[in-house]
């Protein structure tokens, strides 16, 4: 079950050649992910891609079928400074900007799209904290964090509220300097299996501004969590319910506030958004490659199929949207570090763009390997059973329709 390992089929599936090897060395050629980046920006670009071929392609089948959370290989990835990408240093962070963190996620998805996005994740909780903690709570928080020797999950969602993200009822009662907490949080990304909590609850009225923001740690007495889900894809990282049971917090772990935790949580968003859209795209720009040495090797009708025109428009067809997304995703993460007055918008029309756009070529590529891409032995089916969560996730694309709507009717 390793996708990355030669192997060859042409004994037991008649004409089929293997794709061999080095799909996944090969890959940061394609469709020229490296234009237009800084010396900088290509050097950590291909430290990503190399992790991703070395560290996570070998395993990337046996952590979806076993469902193993791959804790030592992230740390890995936390040693060259992928747990807190864009943490400031001085809490262990790596500094850097928007756009070098969709360049780091676009080339690890390559070789795991499920693990890099769940470090996406993570590294958005280090984040928040980074940003809206004190500098207490960043102390104690970020270099765990960003060393990966601590994980991090981000609590929003309830049963009862998904898209509407502002009604959520998870309550947190002052009681002296603790605060305590009741309610649950649904589709948890690392639940159960993470060590650091960041939870939206209700301090206040109804609506966003109820809302504060707590780090909930693990092993909080009334902290417990439900089954462990079973997914489509996304199954190198565990999704629990979080349930809160008179879970006392200390005053001292809100973030900012009580009143701004809904902010924080939207502003940890954007940044999500993008983050979680290059993962899209690593999948996308390896399902290309994948459905191009596919076509290259695969013959019906006395010819291989990259010489059939169909196929051939197809595929520029997919290269050119690849490029598309990529396009969009780097211009909302410019727009995001440069706070620009568009930049909640770009994130969504990027998130929307590139996550509709990638599961679209993705499921093109499955297609061009016929009954092969619907085999486990094949990567192209894991990268469309992967991404299809991001059209989901971190605002819906119908929620990502509403908000770029919202800003253009609200504009003068
Ligand atoms: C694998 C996985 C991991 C997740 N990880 C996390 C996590 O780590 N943290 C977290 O907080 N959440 C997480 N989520 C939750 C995710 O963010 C929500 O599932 C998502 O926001 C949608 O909410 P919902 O599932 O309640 O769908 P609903 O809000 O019930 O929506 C159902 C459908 O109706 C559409 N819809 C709703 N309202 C409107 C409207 N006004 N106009 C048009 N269409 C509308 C939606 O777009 C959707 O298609 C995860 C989900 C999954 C599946």
């Amino acid at each position: 079950s390793d996708y990355s390992t030669p192997r060859c089929y042409l004994n037991h599936r008649g004409c089929y050649v293997v794709i061999a090897v080095s799909v996944f060395n090969v890959l940061r050629s394609l469709s020229a992910a490296s234009h237009g980046l800084t010396d900088e920006q290509k050097e950590f670009q291909k430290v990503a891609f190399d992790f991703a071929a070395n560290e996570m392609a070998p395993h990337m089948a046996e952590w979806d079928q076993k469902e193993i959370f791959p804790v030592e290989t992230m740390r890995k990835a936390a040693q060259l400074g992928f747990g807190g990408i864009y943490v400031q240093p001085d809490v262990g962070g790596s500094g850097l900007s928007r756009l070098d963190t969709s360049i780091i996620f676009e080339a690890l998805s390559t070789g795991c799209v499920s693990t890099t996005a769940y470090i996406s994740i993570h590294n958005m909780c280090a984040w928040m904290i980074d940003s809206y903690g004190n500098k207490e709570q960043r102390e104690k928080f970020c270099p765990d964090l960003c060393s990966m020797e601590k994980f991090a999950s981000y609590c929003l969602t309830e049963p009862g509220s998904g898209s509407d993200a502002a009604s959520l009822l998870t309550s947190a009662q002052r009681k002296g300097d603790h605060y305590v907490l009741n309610g649950s949080k649904a589709f948890i990304s690392g639940g159960g299996d993470t060590d650091v909590y960041v939870v939206m609850c209700r301090t206040g009225g109804k609506g966003p501004k109820g809302i504060s923001c707590l780090v909930v740690e693990k092993g909080t007495p009334g902290l417990s969590f439900g089954k462990k889900e079973k997914k489509v894809g996304w199954n190198s990282q565990p999704t629990r319910a979080v349930i809160f049971e008179d879970c006392a917090v200390p005053v001292a772990n809100r973030l900012g506030e009580e009143g701004q935790g809904f902010n924080f949580a939207m502003k940890g968003l954007n940044g999500g958004r993008i983050n979680i859209a290059s993962c899209s795209l690593g999948a996308a720009h390896a399902s290309v490659q994948l459905a191009r040495d596919h076509l290259l090797v695969r013959k019906q009708f006395g010819e291989t199929l990259s010489n059939n025109q169909f196929l051939q428009f197809k595929l520029a067809e997919m290269a050119t949207k690849l490029v598309a997304s990529r396009l969009l995703i780097r211009e909302a993460a410019q727009a995001l570090q440069e706070d620009r007055p568009d930049a909640v918008a770009i994130c969504s029309m990027a998130k929307l763009f590139a996550t509709d756009e990638c599961f679209n070529i993705c499921n093109q590529a499955l297609q061009m390997h016929g009954g092969y891409g619907y085999l486990k032995d094949y990567a192209v089916q894991q990268f469309v059973r992967d991404i299809r969560v991001h059209q989901i996730l971190e605002g819906t694309n119908e929620v990502m329709r509403m908000i770029i709507s919202r800003n253009l009717l609200s504009e003068s």
